[in-house]
């Protein structure tokens, strides 16, 4: 379908095919309708004229009214110039020009009033502006006071005459020519209930807004949009789910009870009650659970993963829990081991490096449903794994797995669809949440069991490293074991490794006396183990270690965590590094060591360390500093198509515009009623993003 809106911008006055070319190239605009949303990034204001006198050089940009009084041309050769001088009732100013100096000799009147415009630099008590707007002062220009839009654009446009200016032609013309064709794309009752501008209104405020109230309502006004219809799409395809997949009837309660009164060895936190809670009317409800459980660090999500898997095994389904690496899969199943077998099941361990002959029988007795519960990698995937009646799936740390890996889950059971819970420790702030997982049902452990004493964190310089080291020393005399972290963010980069395996030696230096191990990405399985069992048993005392140690690893007698060059790693990393100790009840430090120079954001990221524990509040920190875009997820997500609506600071106007597209549906889930047919229409339009949705899901 193709409309108005859909005309190519060659056929707009003052475009023409070339210059249409260029606009494709240079920015993506094609059509009319790609024109007019291509917004102004800021807005110079034009609704003030400076007096002379009250210019000052901290000022961006001022307009200022005056007289012409006199022109001359300064310097020689490279160094001349033209100056003009412009004079109102309190002062005068200078106007320089170093180039086009003749353009702007013809142009210039002396005795004739101007306007003027640009940025105002202050030479001893003088003022001036170089290459400034100047417009001669007409009656109207006098009246006409607005916000000048200024739009993105490029080197070869300028150069075309598609400069911010040019391009704010082109719209305005566009504007006057299409406004009133330009369809409403929210049904009034949005309008009316949120107080929004009418679309056409909010296009051209946003373009040339006549007041600074109307820009901030077209502003409002086009963000709800943008969340309004990314929030639909994910609720739609949530809500097409459930309706398409049912899922096995799990409800009984049996063995949890009996777990609950004999095997439990602690109370549960009231947070881990209320997401079993959840977990639970989600498995009994006859529709497919599709559930995150975000936890911080040490939040307990394990021992929740196994209740839950009780429930299903209950009901007569099996289980398996999906962990990011071998050392953390071995850890849940070496965990989860005597639960099992105190409730009489079976439990299995299946990793890339299975022997061949185990494997068999782990295949074998999943076929026959003997296996309950299967704790592995993702060589859970592969398609020899086959499950009697896997029931639920539960897969930990999800931001190492993707979307795909997921739906491959899905296929494990054709006759009902596994239930799936997802589990992850970097928390995310919730308005991100309901767009990165948009389609995931969210339950938050937002509780640490009691008992636990606060980590302490700490910044220490490079310099003060023999200090570092005297505390190592007192620590371990205590019993305590350490981790040392070196940065590895790509775990093939040589240098990284060099500065690890250095390190390594100079730890061995000053503390001679102890068993010191080591653990990274490039070492086998085998090896890996072997140290991580060391450990774990407490043989070696000092881990000098890459963030391979990130995820899930449960020492809890390491109470110390020194992480080397801290400046090289992004916040929720250190936070998930920093939950690797905290574990039992001594007091844990974490010691963040770091050269003297550091950047802005560097040092934002270790204050913020040092003065919290809360994973929420350091992620909202995260997303202030990177912006959303960096998140992993978020690509998919559809945040990428936000041209105005910020996820991390628009999160005010993200829950409306949810909240709007969540009635919406519960009243008219088709959208089949005549007042959502903009709705709907709207929603046909993006199909082509939708068609990447549907491929996601
Ligand atoms: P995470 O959420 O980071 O995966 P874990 O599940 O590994 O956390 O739990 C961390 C530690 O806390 C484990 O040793 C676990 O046994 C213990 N734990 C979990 N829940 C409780 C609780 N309610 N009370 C006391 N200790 C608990
Ligand atoms: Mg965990």
């Amino acid at each position: 379908m193709s409309g108005y809106f859909d005309t190519s911008i060659a056929y707009l006055k003052g475009v023409g095919p070339q210059k249409a070319e260029l606009l494709s190239k240079e920015l993506q605009i094609v059509t009319f309708g790609e024109l007019l949303s291509h917004f102004p990034f800021r807005y110079e204001d034009r609704t003030t004229f400076y007096k002379i006198n009250e210019l000052n050089s901290d000022l961006q940009h001022v307009q200022v009214l005056g007289q012409l009084v006199g022109i001359e041309t300064l310097g020689e050769g490279r160094r001349k110039r033209l100056v003009a001088y412009l004079k109102d009732e309190t002062g005068v100013m200078e106007l320089t020009w170093f180039k086009g100096i003749q353009w702007a000799t013809k142009k210039l009147v002396p005795g004739a009033s101007y306007v003027v415009f640009g940025k105002p630099n202050q030479f001893g008590r003088k003022f001036s502006i170089a290459h400034p707007e100047i417009e001669p002062l007409t009656q109207a220009k006098e009246e006409k006071r607005y916000l000048q839009p200024v739009y993105p654009t490029t080197e070869k446009l300028k150069s075309r005459f598609l400069d911010s200016k040019g391009i704010s032609k082109i719209i305005e013309v566009l504007l006057g020519q299409s406004l009133s064709m330009l369809p409403e794309t929210l049904p009034a009752s949005l309008l009316d209930s949120n107080n929004l501008l009418p679309k056409r209104e909010a296009i051209y405020h946003i373009h040339f807004p006549a007041n600074e109230q109307l820009l901030q309502q077209a502003r409002f006004r086009l963000k709800f949009e943008e969340f309004f219809f990314l929030q639909l799409r994910l609720l739609k395809l949530k809500l097409t789910r459930t309706e398409k997949f049912r899922g096995q009837v799990l409800q009984q309660t049996a063995l949890l009870t009996q777990f609950y009164s004999q095997h439990l060895p602690f109370e549960l936190t009231d947070a881990q009650k209320r997401v079993i809670k959840e977990v639970y009317a989600d498995l009994k409800s006859g529709k497919q659970m599709n559930r995150l459980i975000q936890g911080d660090v040490g939040s307990g999500k394990t021992i929740v993963a196994f209740i839950c898997i009780l429930i299903a095994i209950d009901s007569g389904a099996q289980s398996c829990l999906m962990a990011p690496t071998e050392i953390l899969a071995y850890q849940h199943f070496e965990g989860l081991k005597p639960y099992a077998e105190s409730m009489g099941l079976r439990i299995g361990l299946l990793t890339g490096s299975s022997k061949k002959s185990q494997r068999e029988i782990i295949h074998q007795s999943l076929r026959s449903g003997e296996l309950h519960i299967l704790i592995g990698t993702h060589a859970l995937l592969e398609d020899v794994v086959q499950f009697k009646n896997l029931g639920l799936a539960i897969i930990d740390e999800q931001h190492r797995f993707g979307v795909a890996q997921r739906a491959k889950l899905w296929g494990k059971n054709l006759a009902s669809y596994p239930h799936v819970l997802v589990m992850t420790a970097t928390p995310i702030p919730r308005t991100l949440a309901m767009t990165v997982y948009g389609d995931l049902d969210i339950s938050i452990i937002d509780e640490l069991p009691s008992g636990r004493k606060a980590i302490q964190t700490i910044h220490r310089y490079d310099k003060d490293r023999l200090k570092v080291f005297g505390f190592l020393k007192k620590e371990i005399e205590k019993g305590r074991q350490v981790y040392m972290v070196y940065p590895l963010i790509e775990e093939s980069e040589k240098m990284d490794l060099k500065s690890l395996m250095d390190g390594h030696e100079s730890i061995c230096r000053a503390f001679p006396e102890y068993p010191i191990g080591i653990l990274h990405g490039n070492m086998k399985p085998g090896d890996k183990d072997f140290e991580m069992a060391r450990f774990v048993k407490g043989e070696t005392k000092i881990m000098v270690a890459t963030t391979v140690i990130e995820v899930g690893v449960n020492v809890p007698n390491a109470t110390v965590m020194v992480v080397e060059n801290a400046e090289r790693f992004g916040l929720s990393q250190l936070h998930q590094l920093r939950g690797r100790v905290g574990r039992g009840s001594s007091q844990s430090y974490c010691i963040l060591m770091t050269k003297y120079e550091l950047s802005k954001d560097s040092r934002i990221r270790l204050e913020t360390m040092v003065r919290t524990n809360n994973g929420f509040e350091i992620a909202d920190v995260d997303l202030r500093l990177r912006g959303p875009g960096d998140l992993s997820g978020t690509q998919q997500s559809g945040i990428a198509d936000l041209k105005l609506g910020d996820i991390s600071k628009d999160a005010g106007i993200l829950t409306l515009a949810r909240d709007a597209a969540r009635d919406l549906l519960e009243k008219d889930p088709q959208l089949s009623l005549p007042q959502h047919a903009v709705v709907l229409e709207q929603i046909k339009k993006q199909t082509n993003q939708a068609l990447n949705w549907s491929r996601i899901s």
